[in-house]
């Protein structure tokens, strides 16, 4: 099928996670910045959906639902994406619904810890929450800024959000193998996000990569701003290696994060792989209006 999208940023995010704007706001920036298509993948949940495919049919752009699925490795964390799955299966809904429960005391734990220290309480949290499904640290950020406790999120994760600031915990997450068989078992597509994020900037290592392909793993995410340029083109290789999908988006967080929307974006050709590999949900695309009949009045 030949897609007819120019500019394409495949990793977003809304207020549903942890993005600063409403699925509407966030579509609409990028129509305006001059997206035509756009990935929204909100973390470990999909409730941004509709209102996004409503957002994005106003608005005239295509829209690519997604999510970004936490997976957890030997070395730590390691971010899914997952593109056009089934967002009713079950095995998924539930595994999403079990990470999210653990993400809310694991921060809950986090906010215990750090009210030692600082004057912040869960009740802060949960007034800049509001009604993110996913809550993250980012949304212990915000009360810590609204505190005035720091200056914004960046700072925030400088100094007491860290893995080793001393308040950190760990939340349940599916190891990254289960993860794309999961994925894969509901239509959709799974691409490592921002790669260099895992193995402490080494990336998956050969090994994983290896069980990772076996499972069915789609892509890599190779242009993101936390990949290094030597290491992108480690990434170009290894996707040569499986014959491996290779993105390129922006992980737009809104006012939370210095990612501008576009500022990576993913070749046509590549997003064409990803549609035909996936019988989850459809890309959404722009309605013609020039081919609708005209109202008279
Ligand atoms: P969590 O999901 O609770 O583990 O928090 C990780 C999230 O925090 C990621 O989705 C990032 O988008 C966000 N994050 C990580 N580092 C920073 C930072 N320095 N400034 C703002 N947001 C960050
Ligand atoms: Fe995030
Ligand atoms: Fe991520
Ligand atoms: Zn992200």
């Amino acid at each position: 099928m030949a897609l007819s999208f120019t500019r394409i940023d495949l990793h977003t995010h809304s207020r549903v996670s942890d993005g600063t704007q409403s699925p509407t706001e966030l579509i609409d920036e990028a129509a305006a910045t001059g997206l035509d298509c756009l990935g929204l993948t909100d973390h470990d949940n999909t409730d941004g959906w509709d209102e996004a495919a409503c957002a994005a049919e106003q608005a005239g752009i295509g829209l690519v639902r997604g999510m970004e699925l936490s997976t957890i490795t030997r070395s730590g964390s390691m971010h899914m994406l997952a593109y056009l799955f089934d967002p009713t299966n079950r095995a998924l809904t539930e595994l999403t619904a079990e990470i999210r429960d653990s993400r809310e005391h694991r921060a809950e734990r986090i906010v215990a810890r750090l009210a030692k220290d600082f004057p912040v309480t869960w009740a802060d949290v949960l007034a800049q929450s509001g009604e993110a499904k996913a809550i993250g640290r980012p949304h212990i950020a915000d009360a810590l800024v609204e505190r005035g406790i720091v200056a914004d999120r960046t700072q925030a994760f400088d100094r007491m959000l860290h893995p080793r600031a001393g308040y950190y915990e760990p939340y349940f997450a599916p190891d990254p193998v289960e993860a794309i068989t999961m994925i894969r078992e509901a239509g959709g597509v799974p691409v490592v996000a921002h790669p260099a994020t895992v193995g402490r900037g080494a990336g998956p290592d050969d090994d994983l990569m290896h069980r990772m392909a076996d499972a069915g793993l789609g892509g890599l995410e190779v242009w993101h701003r936390l990949n290094p340029p030597e290491f992108r083109a480690h990434l170009m290789q290894v996707a040569r290696t499986y014959d491996l999908i290779v993105t390129g988006s922006s992980d737009y967080h809104g006012a939370g994060k210095p990612n501008r929307l576009g500022e990576n974006l993913t070749p046509p050709d590549q997003l064409e792989r990803i549609v035909e590999q996936a019988t989850g949900v459809p890309v959404l695309l722009p309605q013609r209006r020039a081919t609708q009949p005209s109202k008279s009045s």
